[in-house]
């Protein structure tokens, strides 16, 4: 029979931490945490196979579940002395989902199952007569289990604001307001019960359904309303942003219910064994609430006190708050129960030194005793995944290796961007301070919800997502702005957790700030900021601006240099980057980039009057190209050649004056470049775009380019309709312009071999784009050579100071497939994986988004193969496409630089079948060198080393 109940606590456990896909991350880790000897309230798990047995066989359970279920439930009942139902002492539940990762407030949870008419007393008695507690459980447990099971689970979707919970929630405030109180602890035990009768009553009129009364129903009601909760709206979406599949399921946690909220002895509270924003551990982070429970904590109402004294006083200092009031009204944990506090930091010891990992806790502390409710991998900033990774390698709890593979690849890219420009941020207008909540510099338009959000964002604009506080609805928001601001909720809010794990910029609690979304506005110290609003949140010191901030690079040493060094250590792939400019030359050098993989030469083109000269050029071309086939045609005719001369002269002139205009340009271009990489190999592709990108299809681009070349404008009209093209990605382009146009191509190598020999220590390498077929690459490449040849007898050089070496983009398929060919000509090849991935899968560049969603949710393709290489067809064919160049050629050099060379799946990939180097744009730069060194780590350590290349051949 399968075991579909696990059980832990009393010191054991059936589960471990490695049985997380069976038992979701809580649940395998309340095993854990039983197991080390813990203080966690007894319960089981129910795991994720039942999961998906229940989706799959539309709502039921397997067989032999409930029995399983009840002898668990027993064993808990023995361990804790209390029975489930009983009118005496009741033994109360909380249900929780727990998928195999985290998905924090996707799912649902309902708390204090086991509470009915009987057993409410019994609770009070219990709890050291506290009929307050009794009454208040009770009402939390009828509005999540209303809300959870009877209303959401049933499918049932009332419009905002006319769910149960918001109904519920008003009965609630209208009792505060009649009792004159402001917060919900006020109330008193009779009006508790007042309330709870209240909402019985809403429950059965609005569901018309009583509330139900039996311990068993509420236990399965809520048991099957969280698995159901996987497939819900907001879970759904997070998959998707996420990448989690889902067909995973979700385990359910059963534990027995310990209260937060019995008093001023109890407690609740959320810690980090180190800081997830900022990875410090000089003391111990976390935020408690006394006398509350842990929803109370995340859902940010009350604002949580710190854990540590130096924490807390830090937090004062932060909100201007003076020591004494502090102390008073604010107190650490550390000074409220200093014996909790050092159990619970010596708990914190045990499991750092156990998972070797930082951890985020959850705790309750019951009546003076402690209990753990959680334990798991805490989110982290990508400034505090570097930093934990170096200090515990440092201190021996990891290795470098270890260290190395701690840091995703893609986090890096928050730390590489641009952060306040000290001198602008002083300048700037500061309306007021929150919580510094997740680190980072945002600027952008402010929005009051999260639809908003997406849809400026989908717009091309910046947003700034500003809540009251936010909830797991607001996840799509808060994915599309570039920074989000809560009024309220601490550094574990939602807000802040949600933040810090999609590494954006927030700014939490920012007491000061009055949202009100009717009017999509906000006030803050009297000044009122509109929707479209310019603001800026410094995520780093809780800051909030009025205005636009302006930005620069971030710094690239202490930790982040460390874990740089250590990465350049373990790889083996070159690492390149793409880069047009001598600007962004020189950022990807400081970024570590060892050379150019792509200059793509034509984005030079459209700067300045540079448009007009290209113009001038491409509206000619044509023109002059079949004159000249018809000049040649003419043969020995002299009369028919004379007068095609006398045609050819007008448009001639036109297209060697747009050559010589361009040459020296592009040569300052190249040199600049050349400048930027002192002394580091650069890949430089001879003109690649189609043609239309360029042409004048306004009229007033039209009109100019008509007094320029001073031809009517009707000719200029139909010079761009004649240049048409349907297709223009597999029409004239790439090495097509220089097999019709070899003067550009000559111009083009004329301008590298002059810049490389104005600069010391240039190494050109000059790439013929979009070959197919071999004898492409022949022309060109004697284009290349006669040029080069030209400029060395010009210059009377006996040879030029520098190796030119001429290779070509792979990115037809038909190059991959007659790789042994092309390499008898290139001595390098670059796999264009842009174009490859287009024309291997079929996939137009331009129009493929419209359906590649769909195939990815299909699971056609498991991901955009323009995002991440495609192992199975275009990877194919890089695999088989260096092999044979390199069987040619055994000194071939082979590199990538489509986008998916700073793609960390990608660039794996490219380690895997021997590559040289990746290249990618700088921003990627040291995502590229930390996804190639875990790739390395990752390879030896499955003890198959990848694909070297060949020796050289004798
Ligand atoms: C490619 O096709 O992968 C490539 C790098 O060239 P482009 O994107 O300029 O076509
Ligand atoms: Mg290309």
């Amino acid at each position: 029979m399968a075991k579909y109940a696990y059980s832990f606590g009393g010191g054991t456990a059936e589960g471990r931490t490695g049985m997380k896909e069976l038992l979701g991350g809580k649940g395998a880790n309340l095993a854990e945490m039983a197991h080390i000897g813990l203080p966690v309230p007894p319960g089981f798990t129910i795991t994720t196979e039942v999961c998906i047995h229940f989706m799959r066989a539309g709502g039921k359970y397997p067989a032999d579940l409930t029995r399983q279920v009840r002898r668990a439930l027993a064993r808990v009942e023995t361990l804790m002395g209390r029975k489930f139902g009983d009118p005496r002492e009741p033994l109360l539940f909380s249900v929780r989902s727990g998928a195999r990762k985290s998905m924090p407030g996707m799912m649902e949870t309902v708390l204090n199952i086991g509470l009915t008419s009987k057993t409410i007393d019994g609770l009070a008695a219990s709890m050291g007569n506290n009929a307050r507690l009794a009454w208040d459980a009770y009402r939390r447990l009828i509005t999540m289990y209303s809300d959870v099971v009877m209303e959401k689970a049933a499918g049932l979707e009332p419009p905002e604001g006319k769910g149960i919970r918001s109904r519920l929630e008003h009965a609630m405030d209208a009792l505060k307001k009649k009792r004159r109180v402001k917060l919900d602890t006020q109330l008193t035990a009779d009006d508790l019960k007042t309330l709870c009768m209240t909402y019985r009553k809403l429950v059965k009129k609005v569901l018309r359904k009583p509330f139900p009364d039996d311990p068993m129903e509420q236990l399965w009601g809520g048991i099957g309303a969280v698995f159901q909760s996987w497939n819900g709206k907001r879970a759904v979406t997070y998959r998707n942003i996420e990448g989690i599949p889902h067909d995973w399921g979700t385990a359910v946690n059963v534990q027995a219910m310990v209260f937060g909220n019995s008093g001023n002895d109890s407690a609740t509270g959320v810690a980090f064994t180190r800081d997830p924003a900022t990875g410090e551990h000089q003391y111990f982070y976390g935020e408690y609430l006394l006398n509350a429970q842990g929803e109370d904590v995340v859902a940010g109402i009350r604002t949580p006190q710190e854990i540590s004294k130096q924490g807390s006083r830090d937090w004062a200092r932060n909100q201007n708050i003076a020591e004494k009031t502090r102390r008073e009204l604010y107190p650490s944990l550390e000074e409220t129960m200093p014996r909790v506090f050092r159990q619970l930091d010596g708990i914190r010891r045990k499991l750092e030194r156990h998972y070797r990992d930082m951890q985020d806790i959850e705790f309750t502390i019951e009546r003076g005793t402690l209990y753990m409710l959680q334990t798991r991998t805490g989110k982290r900033t990508a400034a505090a995944h570097v930093k934990i990774a170096v200090d515990m390698a440092e201190e021996g709890l990891i290795d470098e290796r270890e260290a190395v593979l701690r840091v995703p690849p893609g986090a890096l890219d928050q730390l590489l961007h641009p952060v306040f420009d000290a001198a602008s941020e002083k300048k700037a207008e500061l309306l007021t301070r929150g919580l510094p909540a997740s680190p980072g510099a945002a600027t952008g338009q402010v929005v009051f919800n999260a639809d908003a959000a997406e849809a400026w964002a989908s717009e091309g604009r910046t947003v700034i997502l500003a809540r009251i506080e936010t909830s797991p609805e607001d996840i799509g928001g808060m994915n599309a702005a570039r920074g989000i601001l809560t009024a309220r909720g601490g550094m574990t809010s939602h807000a802040a957790v949600v933040a810090r794990g999609m590494g954006k910029c927030c700014v939490a609690g920012a007491g000061e700030v009055v949202i009100d979304y009717a009017s999509h506005s906000m006030t803050v110290g009297g000044r009122k900021l509109k929707r479209g609003d310019w603001i800026s949140l410094n995520g780093s010191t809780g800051a909030l601006y009025a205005g636009r901030i302006a930005t620069h690079d971030p710094q690239l040493t202490g930790p982040f240099g460390t874990i740089m060094d250590l990465a350049d250590k373990y790889r083996r792939l070159g690492v390149r980057t793409n880069a047009d400019t001598p600007h962004d030359a020189e950022v990807a050098v400081r970024f570590g980039a060892e050379g150019i993989g792509l200059t793509r030469t034509e984005h030079m083109f459209f700067e300045g009057d540079r448009i007009i000269s290209f113009r001038r050029l491409i509206l000619v071309a044509e023109t002059v190209k079949t004159l000249r086939d018809e000049l040649k045609a003419a043969g020995d005719n002299p009369e028919a050649a004379k007068k095609v001369r006398k045609k050819l002269a007008a448009p001639l002139k036109q297209y060697n004056r747009a050559l010589a205009e361009l040459l020296p340009l592009q040569q300052k271009d190249f040199e600049g470049i050349f400048r930027a990489l002192k002394g580091r190999p650069c890949t430089i592709r001879l003109l690649d775009p189609p043609l239309h990108e360029f042409l004048p299809h306004d009229d007033a681009g039209q009109k100019e380019m008509s007094r320029q070349m001073d031809v009517p404008v009707k000719e200029i009209k139909a010079l761009v309709e004649k240049l048409h093209e349907f297709n223009p990605m597999l029409g004239h382009r790439g090495c097509r312009l220089g097999i019709t146009y070899p003067e550009v191509t000559a111009m083009q190598a004329r301008a590298i071999i002059q810049a490389a020999l104005k600069v010391k220590g240039a190494r050109p390498e000059i790439m013929v784009p979009l070959i197919g077929h071999v004898r492409e690459l022949s022309l060109q490449k004697d284009v290349i050579l006669e040029t080069i040849e030209d400029i060395r007898k010009k210059r009377r050089l006996k040879k030029l100071p520098f190796k030119v070496l001429i290779g070509t983009m792979i990115e037809i398929p038909r190059a991959a497939v007659t790789a042994d060919e092309v390499a008898e000509v290139a001595e390098f090849f670059s796999f264009g994986t842009n174009d490859l991935t287009q024309m291997g899968c079929g996939f137009s560049r331009d129009d493929a988004g419209k359906f590649l969603g769909d195939y990815v949710r299909l699971g056609i393709y498991e991901k955009d193969p323009f995002q991440v290489l495609d192992r199975g067809g275009v990877g194919k064919l890089v695999d088989m496409a260096t092999r044979l160049g390199r069987r040619t050629r055994p000194t071939l050099k082979v590199g990538i630089c489509g986008e998916h060379g700073g793609e960390p799946a990608s660039v794996e990939f490219c380690h895997m079948v021997g590559l040289d180097y990746v290249s990618c744009s700088p921003y990627r730069v040291p995502i590229a060198r930390l996804a190639a060194a875990q790739a390395a780590i990752r390879d030896k350590a499955a003890k198959k080393p990848a694909r070297r290349r060949p020796k050289r051949r004798k």
